[in-house]
């Protein structure tokens, strides 16, 4: 089985200096632990070092950390479907909406549970995400304010993952535009404004935050110390936290265009090859269930991914100093969105290593 080792006191390194640089901004962070699934060890990393929020997606992951004590203010970070309202609002404290529908079943369900909640109504200042689109928000928004009382704590937003919209001041100064309105309106306080995720990041380092948002939510920045929609690694963060190892069970060497008409590949692309001549490939025993082929990074100098299908990872090791033989390990590091498949995948076996 290929095997995911995690480097838990990496991610706290991360963590650390990222909560810290945030917090120069006034800036309080909400560690998004949901590409590990809701990891227990990795949540408690986050904690020691000392964020007080944690975020995740999904109910089952947040059922995964209370289980196992961690009981931090918790934040829904997507809606919750309606089966799941009534077990969710026993289990988390403050919910990212974008409806005034769920808003209203969330708010009816906290009370009969007798529990608290705070709701954070999401804009889309532009990455056509979720939330109620900019020019239309004060009035969507104060009617929320107006349903849900003084438990409307916050309103949010959120860039980079649909459109891959970057972040600037602007989208920001937009987000605290509307709320000072909405608070015109209603006369009630919006405390928090939860302006991004890791995309975001830059305007922290580059100190151009508008006074007044006072949250970031981020994972990947913590997690893998990368920053994908800006294509770039997090400056003072690690990317060593998680390494893939997989075995090679085939090493041939083979012509680097197949033969016969192309089609399209197992997965609907259409690949492309560049002729290098015959060249030496391993095929390792791992997939696109398990990884995101082009987020699957070699450490061994000079290997390449080519292509994986479902089940076997092609790898081109003709230029690798280092000889392979059928049965050695090759280590991989690992984009955000491949980490989300190994994290899911039950093929792939997960070992904590404390190392630093
Ligand atoms: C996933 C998510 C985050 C964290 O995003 P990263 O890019 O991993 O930092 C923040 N907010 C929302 C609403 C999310 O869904």
């Amino acid at each position: 089985m290929p095997t995911l080792k995690i480097f838990p006191g990496r991610i706290a390194q991360n963590a650390q200096h990222l909560k810290k640089l945030c917090g120069l901004q006034g800036v309080d962070l909400v560690g998004v632990t949901k590409v590990t699934l809701g990891d227990p060890i990795v949540a408690t990393e986050m904690l020691g070092a000392g964020l007080r929020t944690l975020g995740e997606s999904r109910l089952a992951n947040v059922e995964r950390l209370h289980k196992t004590g961690i009981s931090h203010h918790m934040v829904l970070l997507r809606t919750p479907p309606s089966h799941e309202v009534k077990q969710a609002v026993r289990l988390v404290d403050t919910f990212l909406v974008s409806e005034l529908g769920p808003l209203k079943t969330i708010l009816e369900a906290a009370f009969e549970e007798g529990r608290e909640c705070n709701i954070t109504y999401m804009v889309d200042t532009g990455d056509l995400r979720e939330g109620v689109y900019y020019k239309e928000a004060v009035e969507e928004i104060t009617e929320a304010a107006r349903i849900a009382g003084k438990s409307l704590t916050g309103i949010g937003t959120n860039l980079g993952c649909y459109g891959g919209v970057i972040a600037t001041p602007e989208k920001f100064e937009i987000l605290l535009e509307i709320g000072s309105k909405v608070e015109k309106k209603t006369g009630q306080p919006i405390k928090v404004y939860s302006a991004g995720n890791t995309a975001s990041l830059p305007l922290v380092e580059k100190k151009t935050v508008p006074e007044g948002i006072n949250q970031f939510r981020l994972g990947e920045a913590i997690i893998c110390g990368t920053d994908v929609t800006n294509n770039r690694n997090v400056p003072g963060t690690r990317q060593d936290t998680f390494i893939l190892s997989a075995e090679i069970i085939e090493l041939k060497t083979k012509a680097s265009v197949p033969e016969g008409m192309i089609g399209q590949d197992a997965f609907g692309r259409k690949p492309v090859f560049a002729d290098k001549g015959k060249r030496l490939r391993a095929i390792l025993n791992a997939g696109e269930q398990d990884i995101y082929s082009s987020g699957t990074i070699p450490l061994d100098e000079g290997a390449e991914v080519l292509h994986a299908s479902s089940d076997h990872l092609i790898v081109d090791v003709h230029s690798c100093r280092k000889s392979f033989r059928v049965g050695d390990r090759m280590q991989f590091r690992l984009s955000y969105g491949s980490l989300l498949r190994a994290m899911t995948s039950p093929f792939v076996s997960k070992v904590y290593e404390h190392a630093i």
